[in-house]
């Protein structure tokens, strides 16, 4: 009846890329380094659509060395993730996530967030949620060296 997901995700933070997480550009001095667009939030969302049904992880659907996935828009991935769910009877009943990062306060950027995901997943913005904060200077994501994003799914059946 019921089956929950968990993911999470991390990427170097440099500079010279853009920053986009949950499909939002943010604004930054530093961006995501990755082979798609390094959308951290996207990426943790899909392994947890995945993993909800235990259809494996996102470097299994999209290597990271085929390269129809460089600069790839990471939603590309979590429809693809959605897609897998809808065809084996499921629906996403709600999502919950945190996002950290140290240097950029993306409190202003979470609504845009929920919204652009809400609209992937054929979701209510209530379904979705997203946290943001830091790590205290603690680790790398504290030192400011990477952008770190944990996201939990639940699956109800159709
Ligand atoms: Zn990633």
């Amino acid at each position: 009846m019921f089956r929950i997901g968990f993911g999470n995700d991390i990427h170097r933070l440099i500079a010279g890329q853009p920053l986009i997480i949950g499909g939002v550009p943010i604004e930054s001095e530093l961006g995501a380094d990755g082979h798609s667009d390094a959308d951290v939030l996207l990426h943790a969302l899909t392994d947890a659509l995945l993993g909800a049904l235990a259809l494996g992880d996102i470097g299994t659907h999209f290597p990271n060395n085929d390269d129809r996935w460089h600069n790839a828009e990471s939603s590309v991935f979590l429809r693809y993730a959605l897609g897998l769910i809808k065809s084996r009877g499921y629906v996403v009943a709600n999502v919950d996530s945190t996002v950290s990062l140290e240097k950029t306060k993306l409190r202003l950027y979470v609504d845009a967030m929920r919204e652009n995901i809400s609209n992937v997943l054929e979701l209510e913005i209530t379904q979705v949620s997203v946290k943001a904060k830091t790590s205290e200077k603690l680790d790398a994501v504290g030192e400011g060296l990477a952008v770190r994003a944990e996201a939990i799914v639940l699956l109800s059946q159709a």
